[in-house]
């Protein structure tokens, strides 16, 4: 079986295209899904941690438009009427989009800092850090890691929100009108999460598709599951076409 082809870059990453363990081994509830998954995806540039939040939703941003394209169609619920509410993005104009938070940053300079109006200077920060402060429930933790000069625990709500457009995530609210009702409401888009639900989505095609390959060629789980994406798919359709033509010879 080949293995997975047509690396992809994102940045100064190179990816490579998902496969069938990528999709089989994901685990939704796991709030690490996302980063399992690039973990596993990223070919060279190395250390997922070490990734400022703005590079490392960029990277999920690059694997979601390897598989379903630049456009997002997502379905929420009416805050006023309850009624289905669907909306939809380009992610392209989404990540060009400047960051929720208005604030005056001066930089990056050569080594990647920022400079607030009140003087003190910050890194972006990444996901080591992040994680460090989920881990250790503690926030300020965070803002001691990124702030390089100054005090880090001066007026923190400035400070987040230049930690913020250091390092915009594409996690962001949306402006959305309920079709039902007419009601104009923020509407909050996660990129990680959405990602990870629709391949979760996906997961009774992929079992499916692993079927009728099992049957058809008697692979084993792990050749089936080397393939990538693509081709699984290919097969199972043809799969599927010749038992549709076996049934109409029958
Ligand atoms: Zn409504």
């Amino acid at each position: 079986m080949s293995p997975a082809r047509d690396p992809f870059s994102a940045g100064r990453f190179r990816l490579r295209a998902l496969n069938g363990s990528d999709e089989f081994l994901l685990d939704a509830a796991d709030p690490r899904a996302p980063h399992a998954l690039l973990r596993r995806l990223v070919l060279e540039g190395g250390d997922i941690d070490a990734l400022t939040i703005a590079e490392y939703d960029r990277l999920l941003a690059a694997v979601f438009e390897a598989l379903y394209g630049d456009q997002v169609e997502a379905r929420t619920q009416c805050a006023a009427c309850s009624e289905p509410l669907d909306i939809s993005l380009s992610l392209a104009a989404l990540a060009a989009a400047p960051p929720d938070v208005a604030i005056e940053l001066a930089g990056p300079d050569e080594r990647g800092t920022f400079l607030l109006p009140d003087g003190r200077r910050i890194r972006a920060p990444t996901v080591g850090d992040v994680e460090h402060a989920v881990r250790s429930a503690d926030i300020a933790a965070l803002r001691h890691a990124c702030v390089l000069e100054g005090d880090a625990d001066a007026d923190p709500e400035l400070l987040d929100a230049a930690l913020e457009a250091a390092a915009p995530a594409l996690t962001r609210d949306v402006t959305a009108t309920c079709p039902h009702c007419a009601a104009a409401q923020p509407v909050r888009f996660d990129l990680a999460n959405f990602l990870v639900a629709s391949l979760a989505r996906e997961r009774p095609f992929l079992l499916r598709e692993m079927h009728l390959l099992a049957r058809a060629y008697g692979w084993s789980l792990a050749e089936i599951l080397s393939l990538n994406r693509d081709d699984r798919r290919a097969l199972a359709r043809l799969c599927e076409a010749e038992r549709a033509a076996a049934r109409r010879a029958a």
